[in-house]
């Protein structure tokens, strides 16, 4: 076996998954590839699942028509349950591979209670909640993240009674802190949305919520908008090194030679910020697979990009870039009654990560920044009347 003629299997149809396969085959790769994935559906794009699909602007969000181009054994609706040595099984056969890359993306958490919780992470996930939409309906959202928020604004628009529960003090908590994140509170009122901070669930039931403390919510429907973990059960009995995700280092290769992991259910060992990155970002399903498929055919590429994440919501643009966690001092360019402003957090004198909120040019001032790792003067950083790039100190 050479590498441009070894077997690859795709486990995983999602975006990362597809775009494997295309890179592999852009970059010449002639030898047989599979790509097996659980969904029915041929690949589709999620982002507009909270956005324009669910505001009715679109139906349909499919990737592309034609798999057929890509000379690629597609397996849909079949689901990989176990790794053995060199081979992948599925619910409905065995797939020997030289090289294996996981691209099983996330899959939503779900709260304790017998009541019907929805989720948003599939098309018909999306579709169905749609359908439940309905000038009057009384929704809650449990959770007051990305999804959440952009969930929020399309309900709020299409006429529903909206309530977020959130169990932190603030909304995005979990994804910017809570200091930023109450930036955004303001919003849902402003929107006609109900929102409930500091609120844990205890469990869905039947026609409702119980509240930890004793308390009662009642909702026609309820969405679980709580997080996702990555969906990596199927790799349990294989001995593969696992940290949050299927541990990779910066070449995206696994603990098991031969074995890499993209997308969702990765995560990455990041020089840049010292630890190991998994990051939920529809850029990084788009971009890393160009680098996994050089490493797949024999290239041994870093892969160390600066994470890239945005969101709509409340009729705002959000962007985010970088890693915050590392941060030991947070920096504002903008006042939060404004309708644009930016959070630029700072570790040491590095800028390490920025959000922007209608300022795409900060965003991209930011990134280049951040990826040059160049001191900066917070003073000027603060400053909104001086551009972001001349912040360097
Ligand atoms: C509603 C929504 C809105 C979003 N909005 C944004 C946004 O605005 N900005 C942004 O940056 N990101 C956004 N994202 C995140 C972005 O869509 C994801 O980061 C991206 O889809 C990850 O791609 P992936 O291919 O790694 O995983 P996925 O898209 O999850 O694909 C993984 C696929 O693998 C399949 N699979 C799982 N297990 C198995 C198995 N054992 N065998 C076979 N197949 C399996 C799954 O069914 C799935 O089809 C959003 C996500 C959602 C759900």
């Amino acid at each position: 076996m050479t590498s441009s003629t070894a077997r690859i299997v795709v486990v995983g149809g999602g975006l990362a998954g597809l775009r494997t396969v295309e890179e592999l085959r852009a970059l010449g790769h002639q030898g047989p590839i599979t790509l097996i994935g659980a969904e029915h559906r041929p690949p589709y794009d999620r982002p507009p699942l909270s956005k324009q699909l669910m505001m009715g602007a679109v139906d349909d969000t499919s990737l592309r028509a034609e798999l057929d181009s890509l000379g690629a054994e597609i397996r849909l609706g079949e689901r990989a349950e176990r790794l053995g040595d060199g081979v992948v099984r599925t619910d409905r056969a065995e797939y020997q591979f030289d090289r294996l890359a996981i691209a099983t993306g996330a899959r939503p958490i779900a709260l304790p209670g017998p009541g019907r919780q929805r989720f948003l992470r599939t098309i018909d996930d999306a579709l169905a909640l749609r359908e439940t939409l309905l000038p009057g309906a009384r929704l809650v959202i449990i959770g007051a993240g990305w999804i959440g928020a952009e969930l929020a604004t399309a309900a709020a628009a299409r006429g529903c009674g909206v309530t977020v529960v959130e169990a932190a003090s603030a909304p995005l908590a979990g994804a910017v802190g809570t200091e930023v994140g109450a930036r955004t509170a303001g919003w849902y009122a402003e929107a006609g949305v109900e929102l409930l901070t500091g609120q844990a669930v205890e469990s869905v039931q039947y026609g409702g919520l119980a509240l930890a403390g004793g308390g009662w919510l009642a909702a026609d429907e309820v969405i679980t908008a709580v997080g996702v973990r990555p969906d990596v059960g199927w790799l349990e009995s294989s001995g593969i090194k696992m940290e949050n995700g299927v541990a990779v280092d910066d070449q995206l290769r696994s603990s098991i030679p031969g074995v890499y992991a993209v997308g969702d259910c990765a995560a990455f060992w990041s020089a840049r910020f010292g630890r190991r990155i998994r990051t939920e970002h529809w850029d990084s399903a788009l971009r890393a697979p160009v680098l996994l498929a050089a490493n797949l055919t024999g290239a041994q590429q870093r892969y160390d990009p600066v994470p890239y994440f945005w969101s709509e919501q409340f009729g705002r643009m959000l962007q985010h870039v970088g890693d915050h966690r590392a941060a030991d001092r947070l920096i504002w360019r903008g006042g939060a009654d404004g309708p644009h402003w930016a959070a630029c957090w700072l570790a040491g004198e590095r800028l390490v990560a920025v959000l922007t909120v209608g300022l795409p040019r900060d965003l991209q001032q930011g990134r280049r920044l951040i990826e040059s790792g160049v001191a900066i003067d917070a003073d000027r950083v603060g400053d909104p009347a001086v551009p972001l790039r001349d912040g360097v100190r």
